[in-house]
């Protein structure tokens, strides 16, 4: 089953998931009973309402172990983690990220240094994990502050999963809060929120088969949160504006789905993706695997050394993948992620992302296989090509 219209095979779920057809769902049926209410009004509309939002609130706080009066529904997670970084920390304090984070953190750093924190980021090694030694040193700078840490819990470019309770670790015993984005990691990865000892947690509704357009951040009890924008006390006065109803039921349901699917997503696509990485590799011999071997399981980037992939996806026209995030395609260059663990912008300019999905079948990943072995031997020597 494939759910992405205009498009025969899509495996680019780390840009966006189709909405599950049972978020979609719980979606209609709210909108078609009538909703009419502001769940912020003070009568019957708004009381039904305000219970739908509580409810989904519910099913988002069960997803990550949190308490429901702890998440902030946001417009997804760009806004989610703005509003950790901008939110929490104060003037003169210091502000740490890993240097493979989302462009939504990382594109705060220069912000924050505007309004007076200091900002680090910290390098990764080649497979993209955070070097725990130079976080550490990174902690130990002293300052009028205190330390907020941003390490996210799996890549949105090449899978990796970070050494989150190392870092933590790290972090407690320097007295800093940690917010970690889970974006990519929630839809086939366990975590909890308490076992971990986070302070701050961002998501997404559609890396999550739920619907674009919300997200939410998590914020611990005690964590003191200045909102991002001046306007109403909703949220609990940490994010003004009236929260979409119809958009809250559907990251509700999303949630509760991850919650109820991850292990059995997670265990049916690893073995698809290793299917794609090894029909790739026979195809193209000199592909290179970028990313810890370990990481999403629905996750797979490659470099093909020497050919434009840019050009390649053009000419496959049946399928759906990406050279690199479709947050930074606006700028055209190579990939950060990449250049970040030490590959060049040759190699980088030679990569290829694929994300599969809760929907993606073996016969997909199948014709993909055929797709890409056909246009890549277009572009092999005459003498080379197949037949
Ligand atoms: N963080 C990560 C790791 C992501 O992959 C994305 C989406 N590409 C975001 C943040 C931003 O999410 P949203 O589209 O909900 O703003």
């Amino acid at each position: 089953m494939n759910r992405s219209d205009g498009c025969p095979i899509y495996l680019d779920h780390l840009a966006s998931t189709p909405l599950d057809p049972r978020v979609r769902a719980a979606m209609l049926a709210w909108l078609d009973a009538g909703a009419a209410g502001n769940p912020h009004s003070a009568h019957g509309a708004g009381w039904r309402a305000a219970g739908a939002v509580e409810r989904a609130r519910d099913q988002v706080a069960a997803l990550i172990g949190a308490r429901p009066g702890e998440i902030v529904l946001t417009s997804g997670a760009t806004e989610a983690n703005n509003l950790a970084l901008i939110g929490a920390s104060r003037p003169g304090d210091l502000v740490i990220a890993s240097a493979v984070e989302h462009p939504s953190v990382l594109a705060c750093l220069p912000a924050l240094e505007r309004q007076g924190r200091r900002t680090r980021t910290v390098a990764v090694d080649r497979d993209g994990r955070i070097g725990l030694d130079a976080l550490a040193e990174a902690l130990r700078e002293p300052g009028p502050g205190r330390t907020i840490v941003s390490v996210m819990a799996a890549n949105h470019e090449v899978g990796t999963l970070q050494p989150l309770a190392e870092a933590v670790a790290l972090c407690r015993a320097h007295d800093a809060l940690v917010h970690t984005d889970a974006t990519q990691a929630l839809g086939t990865q366990p975590l909890d929120v308490r076992t971990l000892g986070l302070d701050l947690l961002s998501l997404s509704g559609h890396k999550l088969h739920g619907p674009q357009g919300i997200g939410a951040l998590w914020v611990r009890d005690g964590v003191r949160l200045e909102p991002l924008l001046a306007g109403g006390g909703q949220e609990r006065g940490r994010r003004p504006g009236t929260v979409p109803v119809a958009l809250a039921v559907g990251l509700g349901e999303a949630c509760r789905l991850a919650r109820e699917r991850r292990d059995e997503d997670a265990t049916r696509l690893r073995p698809l993706r290793d299917r794609l990485w090894h029909g790739l590799r026979t195809v193209w011999p000199g592909a290179v695997r970028n990313g810890a071997g370990d990481g999403l399981p629905h996750a797979l980037n490659v470099t093909l050394p020497a050919i434009d992939t840019e050009d390649l996806l053009l000419d496959l026209k049946e399928l759906c993948a990406s050279t690199g995030s479709a947050c930074a395609s606006g700028t055209a260059g190579p990939s950060p992620v990449l250049l970040a663990m030490g590959r060049s912008a040759a190699e980088a300019h030679a990569s290829l992302r694929f994300g599969l999905g809760r929907f993606t079948t073996a016969d997909e990943v199948e014709r993909a296989i055929g797709l890409l072995s056909a246009a890549l031997d277009a572009r092999r020597p005459l003498e080379a090509r197949a037949g």
